[in-house]
């Protein structure tokens, strides 16, 4: 009776889970399908701890007090970390918890392999080789412990590594034929995958854990030479990696809504890394071995190198350009959450609405730190969501425009994604503003975006600065505008 109130909660969980990230899909109902979600994520988290019984003895859960335990320290921690994190500090946290999801698949596979080494008496490699009838299941069981724990443990690993990228702790760093070392040590650790279920039975163990230190070292190799601007493809990965691990430990369990839990994030994830690589114009083969972006940082063109000097121009010369044009399309980039800029940027939007002026914005898919940023940021100030055109889209758009405004973008509007064979960003597909007539650029100074590299953008004719923090530079433009009458 209580298994299947059991089945039935984990049958509405799993519900949850997918009515959940079908809200997630507009930023209007984002809000909603989070939450319908973790109701459905708490309703299985404490059916499972009720109503829970070993199929072998019919116990229940034990150790409820630990259970409870540690709930009450990871929920605080959650909660406070949540609460407390900057808006610009999101896409690192992001990754932090990627990160702990891996590590969760980890420590269930290291678990699991334990626990069937106590239960057998023997090694496992023996019992395997003196009972082929019992084969078939153990080795079954073995694959899906060993998979779930080299995927978790690179998905750890990896997403530590990407949190210090995102923080800016950890730099760009490769050892040279990355590609090679890459390949050479996931053969190594399926080769000791290989041994801990077909070998003799002796170091059986010991081959386990190597697979477990030479896959959390593959996490941060593999993660470590990404630079450039291809962050946002290994995010997605990583991503896509804890879900399918985490869908290990559902099989391993027999576990419904961990299994279908697993499976919508492995599988958004994916979708998610396939519309990255396309949008950076990048191979997954390439991701998978880590062979892009590696330490080319810096070395892209500099600015003696660059023809045309920087135009500066003040908030009034720009109110009169937006104010009497016909079109203008905004370019959002990291800055704009930098500096929190999205209430202002929106109060500009409607302002030259209301003098008649068409507005667009231009979103590309990796502007910000983490995938959708912009559109997240946008939505919280209201802008409709049909003004947000993808770079497909408004590409074209360009050349019939006036003033694209760009505000805090760096590498998503850099022509060296075109025209530099050396440049980290190299292929990327851009937003090419410089087919419009005028280019008001809004930073704060010269310096480089995320991919550490300069913008000849900056250098066009066509390009005027408009330099401050964006929030109080567009505050300034909405006022030169307003006392234009
Ligand atoms: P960039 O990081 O290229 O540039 C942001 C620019 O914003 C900087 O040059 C900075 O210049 C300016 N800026 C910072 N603070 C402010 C402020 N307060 N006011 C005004 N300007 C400010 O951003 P993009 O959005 O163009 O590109 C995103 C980059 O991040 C890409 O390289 C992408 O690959 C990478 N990335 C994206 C992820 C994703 O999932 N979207 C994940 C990881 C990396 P200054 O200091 O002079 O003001």
């Amino acid at each position: 009776m209580e298994n299947n109130i059991l089945q039935l909660i984990y049958l509405l969980a799993s519900i949850t889970f997918i009515v959940g990230l079908k809200f997630l899909g507009n930023p209007a109902s984002a809000r909603k399908g989070n939450l319908i979600a973790a109701f459905g994520m708490g309703i299985a988290i404490f059916g499972t701890i009720f109503l829970y019984q070993n199929p072998d003895s019919g116990k229940h859960l034990h150790n409820i007090g630990f259970v409870f335990a540690a709930l009450a320290i990871g929920t605080l921690l959650g909660f406070i970390a949540a609460k407390k994190v900057q808006m610009t500090a999101m896409p690192e946290m992001v990754s932090l918890f990627n990160g702990m999801g891996g590590a969760c698949a980890m420590l269930i596979s290291i678990i699991e392999f334990q626990h069937l080494n106590q239960t057998l008496a023997e090694p496992i490699s023996l019992v395997m080789a003196l009972t082929p009838g019992f084969t078939n299941a153990l080795t079954g069981k073995l694959i899906i412990i060993l998979l779930g724990m080299i995927i978790g443990s690179v998905s750890f690993s990896g997403s530590m590594v990407a949190w210090g990228k995102l923080s800016g702790n950890v730099k760009d760093k490769s050892l040279g034929r990355q590609q090679l070392i890459n390949i050479g040590l996931l053969f190594v650790i399926f080769a000791f995958a290989y041994l801990v279920i077909g070998g003799n039975g002796e170091h059986t163990s010991l081959f386990f854990y190597l697979v477990l230190a030479l896959s959390l070292l593959y996490g941060v190799l593999f993660v470590l030479p990404i630079g450039g601007a291809d962050m946002p493809v290994v995010i997605s990965l990583l991503n896509s990696f804890t879900g399918v691990a985490a869908a290990f430990g559902g099989f391993l369990y027999d576990n419904k809504v961990m299994l279908v839990g697993g499976i919508l994030v492995g599988s958004a994830g994916t979708l998610l890394t396939i519309v990255m690589c396309k949008a950076m114009n990048r191979s997954l083969l390439n991701v998978l071995i880590g062979n892009f972006g590696g330490g080319a940082k810096g070395e892209a063109a500099t600015s003696s190198s660059f023809e045309g000097s920087i135009k500066e121009l003040t908030a009034s010369d720009a109110a009169i350009l937006m104010r009497y044009a016909k079109k203008v399309i905004i370019v959002p980039g990291y800055g704009l959450a930098v500096a929190q800029a999205q209430h202002v940027v929106h109060d500009l939007e409607l302002l030259l609405e209301s003098e008649g002026v068409e507005v667009k914005y231009a979103i590309h898919p990796v502007a910000g730190r983490m995938p959708g940023h912009m559109n997240v940021l946008l939505a919280e100030s209201n802008v409709s969501y049909d003004k947000l055109l993808e770079m497909e889209e408004i590409n074209p758009e360009f050349a019939s425009t006036d003033v694209v405004l760009v505000v805090g973008a760096n590498d998503v509007v850099n022509p060296a994604a075109k025209t530099d064979p050396n440049s980290p960003i190299y292929g990327m597909p851009i937003l090419d503003v410089e087919n419009a007539a005028n280019v008001i650029v809004n930073k704060r100074s010269m310096k480089a975006g995320y991919a550490g590299i300069e913008n000849e953008l900056f250098f066009k004719p066509k390009t005027s600065m408009l330099f401050g923090d964006a929030k109080k530079a567009l505050t300034e433009l909405v006022n030169e505008i307003k006392a234009l009458g």
